[in-house]
Parts: C-alpha cells; sequence; structure tokens
C-alpha cells in the first residue's frame, strides 16, 4: 500500500525534468571520475568516469529518440547504456586488480543487438523492459560481488560497498516481477507510474556509487602511502619506523597473557668484501635475498624489519627456545641460498643474536640485548646463533640506556626512514 503511494505521489514529479537532472548528474560525476583518475592514477577511476559519461549520453540519446518515430536511436542508447554498466563492472575488477574481460562485458550489448534481429522482440515492449532489466541488473550485482569479494578491505567496509549496487540491481530486478506476474498491458501501465521512482533511484545510485568509489580509491592511496612509509623499498620487509610499530603491536598483544617475546638480531658476514667483489648491485641483490628466505623461512605473524645497511630484526612471539629454532632455520636456510648475478653466484652467511623478555620489556632493551649477542656470535667465528643468557625483566620497562655492543642499536637510531627511492612494484600496488 505504502508502495503505491509513493509510485502516485513520484506520478506528480516532472518525470522529463528528473531524467534530466539525472543525466546532468551523471556526466558531471562522470568528469569528477575522470578528475581523480587524473590526480590519483587509479586505472578502475577512469573507467567508471568514461562509464558514466558513456551512461549519460545514452541517457541524452534516450530523452531526444523518445520523440522520434524511429526505433534505432532508442536501440542505440540502450546499446550504450549496457556498455556503460559493462564498463561499471569492468571497473570494479581493475580496481582490485583483475583483468577486464571484454567479451563478457560486452556480452549485455551483444545480447541485446542480437535480440533486435527478432521480430517478434522488436514488437514486444515488455520483452524490452524484461531484458534490459535483467541486463542491468546482471551487471549490477556482479558489480556487488566484485566489490565484496575485496580481500584486504573489512566486514564493515565491504558492507556500503557492495550493498549500494546490490539494491540497485534489485530494484532493476523489479519490472521483471510485474512483467511475470500480469499480463503484457497491465505492465506497461504498471510501469507508467515507477518510472519516476526509477528515475530518482537511477540518479541515487549514480551519485551513491561515485562517492563510494571516490572513498574506496582515497583509502587505496591512504593504504598506498602508509605501506611506502613503512617498507624498506629494497626488501620489501618492514624499514625502522614499520618494525617499531608492528612490534609494539605484537608486544601489546601478548600483554594481557605475559606470553614473552623475542628479539632476534641479524648482521650479514662479511658484507663489505660481497659489495667489493660484486660490486653494489651485487651486495643488493644478497639483502633482497635474505629477506626473501626469512620471510619464507619464517611465520607470517612474525615481524621482519631491516633496520639499515645488512642489518635485520625480527621480534618473534615466543620463548627463547622458539626463536632459536626459528633463527636456526633462516640460518641454514641462508647459508644454503645463492643468488645470480651478472652470470655469478653468490653465497652469503648471516650472524644472529636472540634476546627474549616479557611483553612489559622496552622494545629498545631487547634490542640491545640481541645486539649483544650478536656480537658474541661474530667473535665465535660468525655463521652462528648466539642467545643471551639473563631473560630481560617483566618490570625493566625503561628506554635502551646501556652501551650498545654492536652497531645495530645505533643504526637504528640513524638510518632515516626513507632513505633509499621507492619502489612501487614492491609495495604490492
Ligand atoms: P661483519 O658484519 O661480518 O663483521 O662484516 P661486514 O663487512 O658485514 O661489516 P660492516 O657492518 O662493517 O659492513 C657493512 C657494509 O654494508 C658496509 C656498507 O658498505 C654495506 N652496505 C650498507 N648498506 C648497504 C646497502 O644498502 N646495499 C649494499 N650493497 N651495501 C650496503
Ligand atoms: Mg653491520
Ligand atoms: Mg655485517
Amino acid at each position: 500500500m505504502a508502495m503505491m503511494n509513493l509510485a502516485q505521489a513520484s506520478v506528480s514529479l516532472d518525470v522529463g525534468t528528473l531524467f534530466v537532472i539525472a543525466i546532468c548528474v551523471t556526466l558531471l560525476l562522470g568528469v569528477v571520475l575522470l578528475i581523480a583518475w587524473v590526480q590519483e592514477r587509479i586505472p578502475a577511476l577512469a573507467w567508471w568516469g568514461a562509464a558514466y559519461l558513456i551512461g549519460g549520453f545514452s541517457g541524452m540519446l534516450w530523452q531526444w529518440s523518445v520523440h522520434l518515430p524511429s526505433p534505432v536511436p532508442m536501440n542505440i542508447a540502450n546499446v550504450l547504456l549496457f556498455v556503460a554498466v559493462g564498463m561499471i563492472w569492468g571497473a570494479a575488477r581493475l580496481f582490485h586488480g583483475r583483468p577486464v574481460r571484454w567479451s563478457a562485458q560486452l556480452l549485455g550489448a551483444g545480447i541485446w543487438l542480437a535480440a533486435c534481429f527478432s521480430r517478434a522482440f522488436m514488437h514486444s515492449p515488455v520483452s524490452h523492459i524484461v531484458l534490459s532489466s535483467f541486463i542491468v541488473a546482471g551487471y549490477t550485482f556482479l558489480t556487488a560481488a566484485e566489490l565484496w569479494h575485496e580481500r584486504r578491505k573489512s566486514l564493515i567496509r565491504r558492507w556500503p560497498a557492495s550493498f549500494v549496487p546490490m539494491l540497485h540491481g534489485a530494484i532493476f530486478l523489479f519490472p521483471v516481477a510485474l512483467a511475470t506476474l500480469s499480463p503484457s498491458g497491465a505492465t506497461i501501465r504498471g510501469l507508467a507510474g515507477w518510472v519516476a521512482v526509477f528515475a530518482i533511484e537511477i540518479l541515487l545510485y549514480v551519485i551513491g556509487a561515485a562517492f563510494l568509489v571516490l572513498i574506496l580509491a582515497k583509502d587505496r592511496t591512504v593504504r598506498f602511502y602508509k605501506l611506502a612509509a613503512t617498507t624498506d623499498p629494497l626488501t620489501g620487509v618492514l624499514n625502522r619506523r614499520g618494525f617499531f610499530e608492528a612490534a609494539a603491536e605484537l608486544m601489546a598483544s601478548n600483554r594481557s597473557s605475559l606470553e614473552p617475546v623475542s628479539v632476534v638480531a641479524f648482521d650479514l658476514d662479511k658484507f663489505k668484501s660481497i659489495n667489493d667483489r660484486f660490486g653494489h648491485d651485487g651486495g643488493d641483490a644478497v639483502l633482497e635475498m635474505f629477506a626473501a628466505v626469512a620471510r619464507k623461512t619464517m611465520r607470517s605473524s612474525d615481524v621482519i624489519g631491516r633496520l639499515g645497511g645488512e642489518e635485520f630484526v625480527a621480534m618473534v612471539s615466543g620463548t627463547m627456545g622458539d626463536a632459536t629454532v626459528a633463527a636456526e632455520r633462516v640460518r641454514s636456510a641462508f647459508a644454503a641460498a645463492k643468488v645470480e648475478h651478472s652470470g655469478r653466484r653468490i653465497t652469503a652467511t648471516v650472524s644472529i643474536g636472540i634476546a627474549c623478555g616479557s611483553p612489559l620489556t622496552a622494545v629498545e632493551t631487547l634490542i640491545t640485548r640481541a645486539d649483544a649477542a650478536l656480537y658474541r656470535a661474530k667473535a665465535n667465528g660468525r655463521n652462528r646463533v648466539e642467545t643471551t643468557e639473563d631473560m630481560a625483566g617483566a618490570d625493566a620497562a625503561e628506554p635502551a640506556g646501556r652501551a650498545v655492543a654492536g652497531d645495530l642499536a645505533a643504526i637504528m637510531r640513524q638510518v632515516p626512514a626513507a632513505a633509499m627511492p621507492l619502489r612501487a612494484d614492491r609495495l604490492g600496488a
């Protein structure tokens, strides 16, 4: 009952004016999305903007063609509309780094063109309504599914992102239900009252979806820069800032259970000699190899960072025993690994020091202790793991004040976070 009132109330709105507004808003948002693409350089925005311009143009053609006797301009308008909704689905795929499926994207327009060759279809307005509703709803549901499957987004973000197109698709299926339930003449008459409601719905969807995609794009840009600010561009592991942030989070999550944490300090052996023999690029290749080995060998929950030069650090949730097993695995895997550089094979080894403490300990204290153990590993012949005898106390939440045995803690303070040029390909962009 309320739905009927809504339909009747909307009839009093001037449908023609509503469509003109919808067309203008769509074209305007298309331009806004293209400007956003120029600024953000996210290809999906270009597709989304172009789809809006094509959709707006299709609306203009549609408005103009209702006054013409020939069905051709109207069909072109429909084909353009289906191309536009297909492009929006393509944009949603592109947004998540998935390839555009050209044939599937143009399938809706193709189906419509093929149907136009049938005389029975051409003389059946109800068939027009049903097929066009199916095509629009189909692509809109695909868009919703695409936005829902975004892996990196939280559930809270996924809801509005897929709910908006879901609702739009559902509303577009309404004419199909009407056509199935009532005979052809009644369907057309029944729909007349809903045209204004549709126009308002399209207007709201077009605005809502554009805002949504702009928010998602901004979200992505923020994430990109945050990742860039916390990632070491050469090796892809965390940089100094990223390591301290992630280590603080790990310690905080262990605080309630008082589960200990261990810091593992790594220093590649005789790295100067590697640079001397294979050049700086050869040295860099070894650094990349070490990061790859550490990431592959350690758990995904372990925090791995590069504090500077050939010095890496990891934080492991667990006792000295757990950390020693992990460190020994990294040491032996790295000693066995080799990297090809300028036709020559480079191998290297790493010395490791470990300190364990309560999650209430200051991270700097743990690093200083691990560094002292690392110094012993160097003194005892390199390519080995050494541990601290004493465990940093639960109440030792003081900053590092003691003399630093090696140069790890010193580098920690000196190396600027953005000392090297960014390599976007390593940032998963
Ligand atoms: P050891 O630790 O076994 O005592 O010897 P080492 O030769 O590794 O000692 P040291 O820490 O003094 O040398 C580290 C060298 O690493 C010095 C520097 O030339 C080189 N280095 C620092 N940062 C980079 C980098 O980003 N890339 C490359 N290729 N080399 C670097
Ligand atoms: Mg060093
Ligand atoms: Mg070294």
